[in-house]
């Protein structure tokens, strides 16, 4: 194991689906010098969305969340590459798109709260990453491959 193999789950939702940013979105990742490890094109559920959101559910806004979650198809992803985590978070944003720094996904792409284009795992919420790759993901669905360009993204590579 390397130092730049730690692992993000990413997730272009249901908004940024209808509005054709899906590519943008990868676009911004791959540039950046992520390596993609797994990707597909789904449908939440309402279950699902009870798990992956959780955390939320005595908010006020919980059942508009997972209304909006479930209406549509999400992009999920999973993001490989040093401090991944917190890389991808600081490349979103805040989670109001309106406090979002333009430059960043959300400051770029949003302007409401309640439909900021993506979701990614919080850095601050220690094994996140782990947990959402877990629930979105099996594990023959990640995959493990070197791209030709790796040695010019680490020194070290
Ligand atoms: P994130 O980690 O930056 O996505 O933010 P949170 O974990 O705090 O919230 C999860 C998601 O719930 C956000 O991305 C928003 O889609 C939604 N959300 C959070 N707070 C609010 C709110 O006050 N109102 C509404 N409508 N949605 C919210
Ligand atoms: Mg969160």
């Amino acid at each position: 194991m390397s130092h730049h193999d730690e692992r993000t789950f990413v997730m272009v939702k249901p908004d940024g689906v209808n509005r054709g940013l899906i590519g943008e979105v990868v676009s911004r990742f791959e540039d950046r010098g992520l390596k993609l490890v797994g990707a597909k094109f789904m449908q939440i559920d309402e279950e699902l969305a009870h798990e992956h959101y959780g955390e939320h559910a005595d908010k006020p806004f919980f059942d508009g969340l997972v209304e909006f979650i479930t209406a549509d198809p999400v992009f999920a992803m999973v993001w490989e590459g040093a401090d991944a985590t917190r890389q991808v978070r600081r490349m979103v944003g805040e989670t109001d798109p309106a406090e979002s720094a333009p430059g960043t996904i959300r400051g770029d792409f949003g302007l409401d709260l309640g439909q900021n284009v993506i979701h990614a795992s919080d850095h601050e919420d220690e094994g996140a990453n782990e947990r959402e790759i877990d629930l979105f993901f099996d594990e023959e669905e990640l995959i493990e491959w070197t791209p030709i360009e790796e040695t010019w993204v680490y020194e070290d590579a």
